[in-house]
């Protein structure tokens, strides 16, 4: 059995922009996802992050086909899950669930929560009415609610307890994967990390493989296993936790992680974070799309696009100054002779 459980390749999500009174000419496409590909380990967090707009949530969505991908391919389980036809995809929906950002929107309100957890359940034809009854309790237990709890409507409980209910939903049916899609950015501060620790211990007790979106990397160093950086569309990184917080490569990853502020204040503001915005997904940059905000970009950033090499989608990646160090005012002298170097001998 192969330890991959999910894996997207060069997936691609495009959306026509169209004009005129009945939408019939097509004046653009914005670039939602435009080829990316990763893997899901078996029992893993693959955390996925990035600024607003980026395109996660779209990617989260594809890897479970709630959208159709414009190209590319998911495979979960070695099955390729984009030509599934009705019956096999809904027998996927049985291991491959989903937790939204806003637990507010995603209950239904004339439902009790015993109706939302046994809902999947009577969906995917899993026991009976006793057995269920069973079961919705055994899912409270679970996220942490108690028995009395399942004859309450969710307008009656807090987010973060509404937040329990979303996830004893996504785990009614005994999914191998939960794709937690900024499960803790609609909450307070105080309650995002009671359920990241719920979560962690969920994982742990039964063995889930998470694809976990979020927009800052301060919430997916507590629940991460490898973190992929998304920019526009497409991955610019991808390594082990520790390895991304401990030598971060991309220019991109950097000015994320310089984003995050340092819990002893002395060393705060160091490094200036990124600035500029998130060029539109209309209309991307040529070549390298982070080049119009890369404090390193040159020349070669324009004209050629990076592709992911060794977990890093950057030309000049190995020419970088030491991560950590202020390099706000531009490049330290040595990396500027060993960038020239580079762009006369034309190798990345
Ligand atoms: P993120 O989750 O990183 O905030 P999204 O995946 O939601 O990003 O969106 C990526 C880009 O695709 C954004 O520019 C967004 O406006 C655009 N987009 C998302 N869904 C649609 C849609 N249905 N039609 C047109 N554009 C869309």
């Amino acid at each position: 059995m192969s330890d991959v459980l999910l894996e997207a390749e060069d997936l691609a999500k495009h959306y026509p922009v169209t004009e005129g009174l009945i939408r019939a000419k097509r004046v653009g496409t914005v670039r939602a996802v435009d080829g990316v590909s990763f893997t899901v380990r078996r029992g893993e967090t693959l955390a996925l992050v990035g600024e607003s707009g980026c395109g996660k949530s779209t990617t989260a969505r594809l890897a479970l086909r709630l959208i159709e991908p414009s190209a590319g391919r998911v495979r979960f389980d070695g099955v390729d899950i984009t030509t599934l036809d009705r019956a096999a995809l809904k027998a996927f929906r049985r291991r491959a669930q989903i937790v939204f950002q806003d637990p507010y929107a995603s209950l239904n309100p004339r439902y009790t929560v015993a109706q939302t957890l046994s809902e999947p359940l009577e969906v995917h034809g899993i026991g009976d009415a006793a057995s269920r009854r069973a079961r919705v309790e055994e899912l409270l237990g679970l996220v942490g609610l108690a028995p009395f709890h399942a004859a309450r409507y969710g307008h009656e409980f807090s987010g973060g307890q509404r937040q329990r209910i979303g996830i004893a939903r996504a785990l009614a049916a005994g999914p191998d994967l939960v794709v937690c899609d900024e499960p803790v950015s609609a909450l307070d501060v105080s309650i995002q990390a009671q359920v990241v620790n719920l979560l962690r211990d969920l994982q742990q007790r039964l063995g889930l493989a998470y694809l976990f979106i979020a927009h800052d990397l301060a919430v997916v160093k507590h629940v991460a296993d490898r973190i992929a950086v998304m920019y526009l569309g497409r991955i610019v990184e991808v390594q082990e936790k520790a390895a991304l917080f401990a030598n971060p490569r991309h220019p991109y990853t950097r000015a994320l992680l310089a984003a995050i502020p340092h819990p002893d204040p002395s060393r705060r503001g160091r490094i200036v974070p990124l600035g500029g915005d998130l060029p539109s997904p209309l209309n991307p940059p040529s070549g390298c799309r982070f080049r119009t905000r890369c404090p390193f970009a040159q020349a070669r950033c324009a004209a050629e696009e990076p592709a992911l090499v060794d977990g890093v989608a950057c030309h000049f990646a190995d020419a970088l100054p030491p991560a950590g160090l202020d390099f706000s005012g531009g490049l330290a002298p040595n990396a500027q002779r060993r960038l020239a170097l580079y762009a006369k001998a034309g190798a990345g």
